[in-house]
């Protein structure tokens, strides 16, 4: 194992492989550390179709959640651990982040994170990322689109995601039957000419390593240390990264107290500001077989907003022609699935409520403390957002293009009419769409709200940066992924660029 590197990039996941890919392709010095497996030949991982195989599978750290007041506490978070991370394994759909959610970004101080500053790192991402249109194979989900058209959601084209009231095919990161994950499109076979960072695949990080100045300086590993000559990179996604960062002594001072950890640097936001999509489902009988045709059977979304004037959609909802997955008996509704379904799942695009991560204990093996807090926002938005989703769903199913495949409503039921009957099987059934982020928020450095200044230095620390969806600002309308791929190439950006003077950092 080589023990020193000019950069350590921690956690080979959706970012952390793109950024050390273009550090590398820039002629540094790269290790690139990854807890789980390479997966680079294995076709589980590569074929998109097999996706929610992978749920609770040995590739997924599958974290359970602390009891939920008024949400759901069965909800299990499908996080992957391989090279490409989340990638690869997740369900391939692939949409930028709409410039609405980038401008408040700006707005909450992630300077040069709007619409303009981050157009060529988005554009980077899809010039070496295979995006492609399903086909409108499915007559099931060829209904739905009709359906939504005539529920007032005409069709429009993703690739200018700032839509509202609205319905589309949804652009996948596939190639033929192959995912375009991050490992994929910047590491395996399409960038072997390139030079690649030296991997440390099955290699799990235990901890930041700081210096007598308080510089990082490397890291601890479950195969021993690694010098970093210039800097560390902490792209271990949103449990993980706060969770390595409190390990390290850097976070909310009490809480490291409390577990016997030295603070090193009182961050109080580490772990902080933990927000994901929740959605809820509703589920038909289909009066006849639905063709196993199409892509991955969720291949369509709808864009709504319910108060007249709102800037942009409130709920992202997603259609499957095929059952939905979660066992709804044991969340206390007995209702059983039929083997020929369809379902559409109306999902809380900018969320309100706010969760926390925080450590279980001081031993690195332990998984993080994971408190969504799903459905606590005092105003109950978030509830109200998904009992319209709800009501708008069976509008949908209503209309003569789809009612023609419904055989029954089978959940919520018929029987399950007022608000308050149905935000308490939303908030009971509610599941994540595994979108966590938040939990080291860039902000300005001037911020104690923040953790990363815009340059994604970790504020008060030396030589460390965090670049994955923990640092989004605040949650973004649409599905993840493409924008965390962006999150990496603009990080490769700024260190190449040599952006993040310590003066900056600790301002
Ligand atoms: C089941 C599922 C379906 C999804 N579907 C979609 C979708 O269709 N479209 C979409 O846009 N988004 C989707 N997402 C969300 C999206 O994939 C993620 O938000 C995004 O990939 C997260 O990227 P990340 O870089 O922040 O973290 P990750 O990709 O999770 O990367 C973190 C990496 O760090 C590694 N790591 C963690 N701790 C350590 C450690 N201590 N030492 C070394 N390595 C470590 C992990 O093993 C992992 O490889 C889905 C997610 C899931 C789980």
């Amino acid at each position: 194992m080589h023990q020193e590197h000019e950069y350590i990039v921690v956690g080979g996941g959706t970012s952390g492989v793109i950024v050390a890919a273009r550090l590398a392709e820039a002629g540094a010095d790269v290790g690139l550390i990854e807890a789980g497996p390479s997966g680079e030949h294995d076709p589980r991982i590569l074929e998109y179709r097999r996706w929610s195989a992978l749920l609770g599978s040995d590739y997924d750290y599958d974290y359970t959640i602390a009891p939920q007041a008024r949400g759901n506490s069965a909800i299990r978070h499908a996080r992957a651990r391989v090279l490409g991370g989340c990638s690869s394994h997740n369900s391939v759909i692939a949409i930028a982040s709409p410039a609405s959610d980038l401008r408040r970004w700006e707005a909450m101080g992630a300077s040069g994170w709007g619409p303009e500053g981050t157009a060529a790192a988005f554009r980077r991402v899809f010039e070496r990322v295979a995006v492609t249109m399903p086909p409108p194979l499915n007559p099931c989900a060829v209904a739905f689109m009709a359906a939504a058209a005539d529920a007032g959601f005409p069709p429009a084209d993703l690739r200018h995601p700032d839509v509202v009231d609205a319905s589309a095919w949804l652009p996948l990161n596939v190639s033929g039957e192959i995912r375009q994950s991050s490992a994929v499109a910047y590491l395996f076979p399409l960038a072997a000419p390139r030079p690649r960072p030296t991997l440390y695949t099955s290699t799990t990080v235990t901890r930041i390593t700081l210096d007598e100045s308080g510089r990082a300086s490397g890291v601890l590993t479950s195969h021993g240390p690694i010098r970093a000559r210039q800097e560390v990179i902490l792209c271990a996604g949103a449990f993980d990264s706060p969770k390595l960062l409190m390990l390290s002594g850097i976070g909310p001072a009490d809480h490291l107290r409390a577990l016997g950890l030295p603070t090193l640097v009182d961050l109080p936001a580490v772990g902080e500001h933990l927000q994901d999509h929740i959605e809820c489902v509703a589920i038909w009988e289909a009066q006849h077989p639905i063709p196993p045709l199409g892509s991955q059977r969720w291949e369509n979304g709808l864009f709504a907003r319910f108060e007249p004037g709102a800037e942009s959609f409130e709920m992202m909802m997603h259609f499957g022609s095929e059952p939905y997955y979660i066992d709804f008996a044991a969340l206390g509704y007995p209702a059983a699935i039929p083997e020929h379904a369809f379902c559409m799942t109306p999902n809380v695009a900018r969320p309100r409520s706010e969760g926390v991560v925080r450590l279980r204990s001081a031993d690195p093996a332990a998984p993080p403390l994971i408190d969504p807090r799903y459905f606590s926002d005092p105003g109950g938005y978030d509830e109200r957002v998904l009992v319209e989703g709800l009501r708008l769903a069976r509008a949908i199913a209503s209309r003569p293009a789809l009612a023609a495949w419904a055989a029954r409503e089978v959940l919520p039921g018929p029987d399950c009419q007022s608000d308050e009957a149905l935000g308490r099987y939303a908030r009971h059934t509610s599941n994540t769409v595994y979108h966590p982020a938040g939990t080291c928020r860039m902000g300005p450095a001037s911020s104690d709200d923040a953790v990363v200044t815009p340059t994604l230095c970790v504020r008060g620390v030396e030589g460390l940066r965090v670049a994955d969806a923990s640092v989004f600002p605040t949650m973004i309308g649409v599905n993840l992924c493409m924008t965390v791929m962006m999150i990496g190439e603009k990080c490769a950006e700024l260190v190449l660029a040599g952006a993040g003077s310590p003066a900056s950092a600790s301002a």
